[in-house]
């Protein structure tokens, strides 16, 4: 068994074996959100409140749930001050989805388990479209033989996310107070219950066909499941959805690595980097080399005459090529 610097069990079995349970919180946070966005929010619709929507949704997703949460907290694949990480990673409990040592074990369960020969249904979106979201939105996995969690001290005895953690559907809605007092009850709908549901659902449905159709360039042999790239998701993902990308090196902080993969969070990251606001920006070359790690052959040719000026990572794509 692959066991993950967070994550260890020697169990044959822990990757799989589980049952699907209810989960109240996560289910009647979503649904109570989806039953006000489908129902509610036309009646309060106004240019005014869409700018919020989207403004707010930009923000929480890419500085929060992108930068915050998943290229830093989880994979450390960049370094920045303190006051920012616990900024962007406070974005991200934002999104609604969960506190951040909840995200992280979410995480980092899903991506061990996928990389091991057998997993279970649950952790790579292998059932249909809406068994999935059933699942997904409104339940948990409870594994028999769950692996053991380390969770670095930083992070684990941190006050701060301490907080954040035990209090994360309080501070989601947090921001309904300030938008309340700005704009009304509109301001409110359409920037805290329409945006939690396009962000939860938009990150399911992304999980989704990111684990079962779009395109692939790279390939890890003897894993349950490949990761694909979802072009039309990826600028509005903010990179997130070039996931196939992410399956052949997790620890980069940059997810679109050609050109016509655009990545607004590394744009961001980039921009910050060049202020010198962020430092030590990992990037594929930087990661060591991984023998299960194979370019997929029918992309190869398409891809390699594009590689020297295109792709940021030529050097390593001719190692595996
Ligand atoms: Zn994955
Ligand atoms: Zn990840």
């Amino acid at each position: 068994m692959k066991n993950t610097t967070r994550i260890f069990s020697n169990h044959p079995e822990s990757t799989w074996k589980g049952e699907v349970v209810w989960s109240p919180l996560k289910s009647l946070w979503f649904l109570a959100n989806l039953l006000i966005t489908l129902f509610i929010a036309p009646f309060y619709f106004s240019l005014s409140s869409l700018m919020v929507f989207l403004l707010l949704t930009g923000v929480t997703l890419c500085l929060g749930h992108s930068l915050g949460m998943h290229r830093l907290l989880i994979h450390r694949s960049y370094e920045c001050p303190l006051w920012m990480e616990y900024v962007f990673v406070y974005l991200g409990v934002l999104v609604g989805m969960a506190g951040p040592i909840g995200m992280l074990k979410q995480h980092d369960l899903r991506d061990w388990a996928q990389r091991q020969t057998q997993c279970h249904a649950y952790l790579l979106h292998g059932s249909s479209i809406l068994k999935d979201a059933w699942w997904q939105l409104n339940c948990d996995l409870r594994l028999t033989y769950p692996p053991t969690f380390t969770i670095e001290p930083r992070v684990i005895h941190s006050r701060f996310y301490q907080f954040i953690e035990s209090t994360w559907p309080l501070q989601a809605l947090l921001p309904a107070l300030p938008l309340y007092l700005l704009g009304g009850l509109s301001w409110v709908i359409w920037g805290v219950c329409v945006r939690v549901v396009i962000s939860v659902g938009g990150h399911w449905l992304v999980g989704y066909f990111a684990h079962n159709q779009g395109e692939r360039t790279w390939f890890i042999e003897g894993a349950a499941v490949q990761g694909h790239n979802i072009r039309l998701a990826g600028f509005i993902s903010m990179g997130e959805a070039w996931h196939n990308n992410h399956h052949a090196f997790p620890g980069s902080a940059m997810l679109g690595l050609h050109k016509n993969e655009p990545d607004p969070g590394w744009w961001v990251l980039n921009a910050l980097h060049n202020l010198g606001v962020v430092k030590n920006l990992v990037l594929p070359e930087h990661l060591p080399a991984r023998e299960e790690l194979v370019v997929e052959a029918n992309n190869l040719n398409s891809r390699v005459k594009r590689v020297p000026e295109e792709c940021e990572i030529a050097n390593f794509i001719k190692r595996y090529s």
